[in-house]
Order: structure tokens, then sequence, then C-alpha cells
């Protein structure tokens, strides 16, 4: 079973919320906002910080006191929006592993065709150091051309980007992290995607909003 995590971004409420409790389990996250984090949900961000006078930040400790398993972290919205490098993002990671959170991870190029190498310095900076590292983590590969716009690499850049991130993790002692890949993933492209090499689950955005597409993501990864 693959993991298929789904990113509600600034969407949803208490109704879909209910409607989704039931499809969540061990592989199965959506990553919720704030007012909705419950048990077996996660988080879309978590501050830098640890807590104190930072005013409408929610830190990991708080998300996991909420009930929350897990929480995204770099998604490139918010290195765009909210100017997060990779060393803020290495931060929130670690927020969440000392919280028991999952983080997880994004990274990815900003334009089609960008080197291989401008994907490799950010896990490379955005992983926490490997010896603080002491519960799980995910790394989503995120083409930023990818996401919300119907497009995706092909098969095989895919997987030369994932095995280029299972290295570097390898090397950090960090081999078997799950790597998944998000940007436009659908019912239809999931099973093809998720049966790549080095490609551990999905992160989804748009379709993780609309159940019936969403389960029939779960099951293409089953
Ligand atoms: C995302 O924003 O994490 C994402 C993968 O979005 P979408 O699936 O809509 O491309």
């Amino acid at each position: 079973m693959k993991y298929v995590i789904g990113n509600w971004k600034m969407n949803g409420d208490a109704k879909k919320k209910a409607e989704f409790r039931a499809i969540l389990s061990d592989k199965v996250i959506i990553c919720v906002p704030f007012h909705l984090l419950a048990t077996g949900f996660g988080a879309q961000d978590c501050s830098a910080s640890e807590d104190g006078a930072h005013t409408g930040e929610v830190s990991a400790k708080m998300i996991a006191d909420a009930g929350a398993r897990a929480c995204i972290v770099g998604h490139s919205e918010r290195r765009r929006a909210f100017n997060e490098t990779n060393e803020i993002v290495a931060k929130k990671a670690s927020r969440c592993l000392d919280a028991g959170l999952i983080p997880i991870i994004c990274v990815g190029e900003m334009e089609k065709g960008a080197p291989l190498a401008s994907v490799e310095d950010q896990v490379w900076q955005s992983i926490p150091k490997a010896d603080t590292i002491k519960g799980e983590i995910i790394v989503a590969y995120e083409p930023v051309w990818a996401i919300g716009t119907g497009l995706t690499p092909t098969p095989a850049d895919i997987e030369r980007v994932h095995a280029a991130i299972a290295k570097i993790l390898d090397s950090l002692g960090l081999g078997g992290t799950a790597i998944l890949y998000g940007g436009s993933v659908n019912a239809v492209n999931a099973a093809e995607i998720m049966a790549l090499k080095n490609v551990g689950g999905v992160l989804v955005g748009g379709a993780s909003l609309e159940i019936d597409q969403f389960k029939e993501i779960i099951n293409a990864g089953k």
C-alpha cells in the first residue's frame, strides 16, 4: 500500500471532514486547514518557532495536540508566497519531528526542464540533519509547474528525479524514506505514477477534494 496524502489547501469545512474521516488509514492522510485538525489528519504548515509570542502562528506541538499525525512543510505555495527558504523548511521539519509528527517535506523545480541540481539542492538543504532525525519523514517531489495545471512530467522524468532523491536519502542513512510524487495526480494517472520505481505514493491537491475520485486514487495505490 502506497501513501496517498491529500492537501486540501484553503478548502473544506466540517461537513467535508466528516465525509472523509472514514477513509483515513495508516497510509491515507488528509492535510486540512488548521480549524479542521483532528485525530488522523495532517496539517499544511507549522511555525518554525517552538512556542511563545508569535501571534497567529500554530506550532507543531499544537498540531500534534489536536491529534494530527503529519504536517506538510515547504509546499511551493508557501515557499513562493511567504519566502520560505530551505533553512526555514528544515527548521519546521525538525519542529514536527520533535512533536512526534511526520513532516512531509516538499521539493520541486519551478520550471519544466530545470536542472536536476535545483531539486537536489532543495533536498540537501530542506531535510533536518540526519543524526537529529528520530522519527519517520516523507519527501514529496512536486514540480511547481505541474501543480494545479493538469501537466505532469513523463514517467521517465519522475523516475529520474525520484532516483536522485533516493540516492541522497540513502547517503544520509535515510534509505527507505517514502518519496511521494505530487502535481496534477488524478484517478486516471495515479496507478501509472504509483507503479514507478522509487515512488512511495502521491500527494494530491485538487483531486483530494472529491471523495469518489480520491477513493479511486487510494485504490490505485493498493
Ligand atoms: C499540491 O498542491 O500539493 C498538489 C499536488 O496540487 P494538485 O494535485 O492540484 O496539482
